[in-house]
């Protein structure tokens, strides 16, 4: 999630701070700031909602002030995007600063121990709890330096971080650290720079060391860099690697395509997902959107789900999800149909809406509209604070980070992430399903983003061998059943929108009342066909497919027999529960759409005609 810059050495730290912020701006971002520390070994902060030029329209005088600062751009997930909550945030004393990416998760605790103690908070975010923590270490050992707060300060937290944090005591010292977002230091002659990706630095130096998960650096001009460990303070040897990658590929992580960065991202923003909200160890689910409403949830006549595109398929899993688990009605519907067809809703429907950006205008009209009519509207999206966050009754946030590639791939994934959570805490909460289960599926729902990672390494090299096979292919079928039906739609969206090969998505049985009629040695078949779920059923299916001759390509369990005899390719994904298995196969059939499309040219991170947030209806 988002940026961070940083810079100690003898240019305008103003300057490289800045332009490195637009460096990083591919990453998305809502607000931005800046802290310098001037001659008088003073800190200078300006910050503010919006973009890296309304930042510099209201620092533009701290130009050429100092040799020592830090920047950051915010991705909101704790707090809505305002002046107040952007970063740096300083600490109670006015002494420290610091810019963060990521989550704490245990923020709240931590923060009710500092309010306890006298700490008063200016925003609403986790962040102003770390830098409030370093002062609270200092304040009480007055014998420690500042790295040394720092790192018991992280040793309390868990989460997600990449921090930068200056001390007005400690003039010319960074210190950084990091657990689970990136962070790279650039080693120049007589400078260094900090930064989330190489990309702000690249043109001044080539020599940078990417500072390892749980470790921290202390970084002055005078002392050098010096790694350590953050839980026992072990000194590192710091690995500087000569960087090779062009600006371009730097901002894609070194992947071709923001896609496929996306793609491979989604172990990661799965685990983001269910970050502060799954709890295995503790058996449950910590969901405040849902906990305060779940009286609301229990006694609805219905759940109305609206969205629109890979959404509306999250929406479909939802479905089965929450009528499996929790037991209430759920009806799902394109968001576009929904408004302008006079739908009877009551004040006794809960409504969802899902949404990537937050701003799908016409999932937005269709919640308006269900507002009015009295329902609770709840919302999933991934953008802080858009629009339709503001005006649902209550909501989840997805945070799976920036998606800049159009078709969305692991956006949809933290979507059925949020769903499952939600089908699982309203069925533990209604006595629908029961404890031993519960324990059972969460615990296997925490390790999918393992199960994800494993599909990627398996497939990736075999699915792009695949893809060469299919270059000149006109049509495709996906087929699935069961929880792995909407999963079908959803690999076919994926193929249209980049690849512009007509696909279409069937449940499988369905096959037989009309696309069999299409069915010849010409036409692909992709089958969703795990152990879980019907598949008896499917083997009926695909025996039907071969009968006439189509091109299967079987995506099944791992150890699969009879599926994968009658296909003319399989791929394996590992065995879940029926309910996990559009996850986990949807990462497959992402990499087909994406192979295809590239081997037949096309513009993958933007795609003919589609943009990435439809505002207009
Ligand atoms: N959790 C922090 C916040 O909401 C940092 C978000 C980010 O990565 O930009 O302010």
């Amino acid at each position: 999630m988002c940026g961070i810059v940083g810079y100690t050495g003898f240019q305008d730290a103003y300057d490289i701070v800045i332009n490195g912020l637009r460096r990083l701006e591919y990453r998305g971002y809502d607000s931005a700031g800046i802290v310098l520390e001037d001659s008088a070994n003073k800190f200078e902060v300006e910050k503010t909602k919006g973009k890296v030029d309304d930042l510099v329209n209201i620092s533009k005088e701290l130009k050429g002030r100092a040799n020592i600062g830090m920047g950051h751009t915010r991705w909101a997930t704790h707090g809505v995007p305002s002046d107040r909550n952007s970063h740096p945030h300083l600490s109670n004393n006015g002494k420290i600063a610091i810019v963060h990416n990521g989550i704490i998760e245990n923020y709240d605790t931590i923060k009710t121990m500092l309010t306890e103690k006298g700490f008063t908070f200016q925003s609403e975010t986790d962040t102003e709890v770390l830098v409030n923590l370093i002062q609270y270490f200092m304040d009480l050992n007055p014998e420690i330096d500042f790295p040394t707060a720092v790192r018991y300060a992280l040793n309390e937290v868990y989460g997600a971080y990449a921090i930068t944090v200056l001390h007005e005591d400690y003039p010319g010292v960074l210190v950084v650290g990091r657990l689970g977002s990136p962070l790279a230091i650039g080693i120049g002659d007589k400078e260094y720079f900090i930064a989330s990706d190489a990309s702000p630095f690249v043109e001044f130096t080539k020599e940078a060391i990417y500072l390892e998960e749980g470790h921290m650096a202390t970084i002055s001009l005078e002392q050098g860099v010096d790694i350590r460990t953050i839980n026992d303070n072990s000194k590192i040897e710091p690995e500087i690697q000569k960087l090779k990658l062009s600006l371009e590929q730097i901002e894609k992580g070194g992947y071709e395509h923001f896609m496929l960065k996306e793609i491979f991202e989604q172990p990661k923003s799965v685990h983001d997902t269910m970050r502060g909200r799954l709890l295995v160890d503790e058996g449950v689910i910590k969901m405040a959107g849902i906990w305060d409403h779940v009286e609301r949830f229990k006694n609805a006549n219905r759940i109305i789900i609206i969205a629109c595109g890979t959404s509306w398929h999250a929406g479909l899993i939802g479905e089965y999800l929450i009528e499996e688990y929790a037991r209430i009605p759920v009806e799902v519907e394109y968001a576009s149909e929904f408004r302008y067809r006079n739908p009877i809703i009551t004040d006794k429907d809960v409504v969802i809406a899902i949404s990537q950006s937050g701003e799908t205008a016409d999932t937005m009209a269709a919640l308006k509209l269900a507002k009015e009519k009295g329902a609770f509207i709840y919302g999933i999206c991934n953008v802080v604070d858009s629009s339709i966050a503001r005006i649902t009754d209550a909501g989840s946030y997805t945070h799976a980070g920036p998606e800049i590639g159009v078709a969305s791939t692991k956006a949809f994934t933290a979507q059925l992430t949020i769903l499952t959570l939600i089908a699982f805490k309203l069925g533990k909460h209604n006595g629908t399903l029961g404890n031993a289960e519960f324990m059972s599926l969460i615990a296997e729902l925490d390790a999918i983003p393992k199960r994800i990672e494993e599909v990627l390494s398996s497939t990736h090299e075999q699915i792009q061998q695949i893809s060469k096979d299919f270059v000149e292919t006109t049509n495709f079928l996906y087929l699935g059943r069961g929880y792995n039906y909407p999963a079908a739609l959803e690999g076919a969206l994926k193929l249209k929108e980049i690849s512009y090969i007509h696909a279409e998505g069937y449940p499988a049985a369905e096959m037989k009342h009309g696309p069999i009629a299409l069915i010849d040695e010409n036409m692909p078949i992709v089958i969703i066909a795990p152990k879980k779920g019907h598949y008896d059923k499917i083997v009926s299916n695909v025996q039907e497919i071969k009968a006439r001759k189509g091109k299967i390509i079987a995506v099944v369990n791992k150890g699969d027999r009879q599926v994968s005899e009658m296909a003319d390719y399989v791929i394996e994904i590992p065995e879940t529960s029926e309910c996990f298995s559009p996850i986990v196969a949807s990462v497959p059939l992402q990499l087909l759409a994406y192979y295809i499309a590239v081997y037949r040219g096309a513009n993958v991170d933007q795609p003919r005609n589609l943009a990435k947030s439809v505002t207009v209806e």
